[in-house]
């Protein structure tokens, strides 16, 4: 008990949502706050339903990499979490959950990839029979598109999933969203998602948050199919989820729809337009531990 850390974060604040969505904000030693978001889903399959309940995990306090659509990076980073606190989140969320978590996206506060040497322990432990016992495919890495991360994710032996966060089909485009496009443009990007579905003969996602006046015109709709078909990937398109201190906006329905169907005429691959649950929890990432840090301007979050 002196040398081991049994727990290395306590729960300080749980929000449900009405469609049943809880989001958790959790305490560290250091007294730093992450998040997770639990969120349960059917899943049917050839007229036979499942339920699967999804972990949303968090893995780094904090972000470096300031997407400008993201409540994680406002405040920069502020450390990487260790193995133990990427698993705690999901011991200590299946606990609270009453069942076993049996889905996981690693699509929280920070940027996975960037945590790699805690990360990859941690997956082990996660896959291990002898550990959490869940199946690679049921993970899920989202990336900003750390390109020289992704190629080292493609000797990783597992069949985990990858998710690519695009967000912008040009580079003025996605450099207006994210900032990682000046260190790695979009065909450099584009190459390492070749790379990678070469080496795992594994399809991707490219995930693509709709913003309002920003990335929602039909020229990017044509360049995001044409990028999916080119890597034979699945589209995600996540209509903009308002974050506090942020300006940005949600785009009309109509525009939703447009851009969705524009993509769809490019590409043949699969497009989900995925309505985000919780939008009543503060569900876009950073934003609980942005209003607990707000709430307590006391605290020292240094
Ligand atoms: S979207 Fe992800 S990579 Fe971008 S700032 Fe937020 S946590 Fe970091």
């Amino acid at each position: 008990m002196e040398h081991y850390d049994l727990l290395p974060m306590t729960q300080i604040q749980v929000q449900g949502s009405k469609d049943t969505t809880q989001k958790f904000l959790w305490n560290l030693r250091d007294q730093q706050l992450i998040e997770s978001v639990l969120i349960p889903a059917s899943q049917g399959t050839k007229g036979v339903r499942a339920s699967r309940l999804t972990l949303c995990v968090s893995t780094q306090v904090g972000c470096a990499l300031g997407c400008k659509f993201c409540a994680s990076g406002l405040d920069g980073l502020k450390r990487n979490l260790s193995t133990g606190e990427i698993l705690g989140q999901i011991i200590l969320a299946g606990k609270q959950a009453g069942k076993r978590i049996d889905n996981l996206v690693f699509m929280g506060m920070g940027e996975p990839l960037a945590n790699l040497p805690a990360l990859l322990p941690a997956l082990d432990i996660i896959l291990s029979p002898k550990g959490l016992g869940i199946g690679a495919r049921h993970i899920t890495l989202s990336t900003s598109g750390l390109v020289p991360k992704i190629l080292e994710l493609s000797k990783y032996p597992a069949q985990i999933r990858l998710a690519i966060s695009l967000h912008g089909g040009d580079n003025d485009t996605r450099r207006k969203i994210m900032p990682i496009n000046d260190r790695y443009s979009v065909e450099e990007l584009l190459i390492a998602c070749e790379q990678f579905i070469e080496e795992r003969k594994k399809m991707i996602t490219l995930e693509y948050i709709l913003i309002k006046g920003i990335n929602d015109d039909l020229k990017q709709a044509e360049l995001l199919g044409k990028h999916a078909k080119r890597l034979n990937a699945k589209i995600n398109l996540i209509p903009y989820n308002s974050v506090d201190g942020l300006e940005w906006e949600r785009p009309s329905k109509d525009q939703i729809i447009a851009f969705k169907q524009k993509v769809e005429m490019e590409s043949p691959s699969r497009v989900t337009l995925r309505m985000e649950k919780g939008h009543d929890i503060d569900a876009a990432c950073g934003q609980l531990r942005l209003r607990e840090k707000n709430r307590n301007p006391k605290d020292d979050f240094e």
